[in-house]
């Protein structure tokens, strides 16, 4: 990655971390989650709006503290799986699981989400953008806490 990309993708976490697209909580709630990352103070609550068949996700929307890249993670993993069905969300869960670690890219037009792959160095921070999507992960399995 070159200084340019490095800075656009800066840019990219920076915007969605102070203008968030999907925060707030969704009219109603089907299925809700809450996930912690202690080792950063990142914390999300997410709440998800499921259509009459409870397959597809027709609004998510997180409250969340932490660091720029643990919000923008999550406002970019809402816009994501947004209107997708349930499993098909849980498997950008996995992939999302493997772009971040390099083993895998995600395609148009989910390829903002690549820009997530440039924390893999850092351990720690692995944990800041992945905690949105594994709160989501437990929100569709119905668990209270993961
Ligand atoms: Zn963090």
């Amino acid at each position: 990655m070159n200084t340019n990309q490095r800075q656009r993708y800066q840019q990219v976490i920076l915007s969605h971390a102070r203008k968030p697209q999907h925060k707030g909580k969704t009219n109603l709630i089907h299925r809700q989650n809450q996930g912690e990352n202690s080792f950063c103070g990142d914390k999300v609550d997410l709440t998800l709006m499921l259509d009459e068949t409870e397959t597809i996700i027709e609004d998510i929307k997180f409250e969340g503290a932490g660091c720029a890249l643990c919000l923008a993670s999550a406002d970019l993993m809402a816009g994501a799986v947004k209107g997708k069905n349930a499993s098909e969300a849980l498997l950008m869960v996995e992939d999302f699981r493997k772009m971040v670690i390099g083993e895998t890219e995600f395609q148009a037009p989910l390829e903002k989400l690549n820009i997530m792959q440039s924390v893999a160095k850092f351990p720690m921070r692995v944990k800041c953008v992945t905690l949105a999507w594994h709160t989501l992960k437990g929100a569709l399995a119905g668990e209270e806490k993961i």
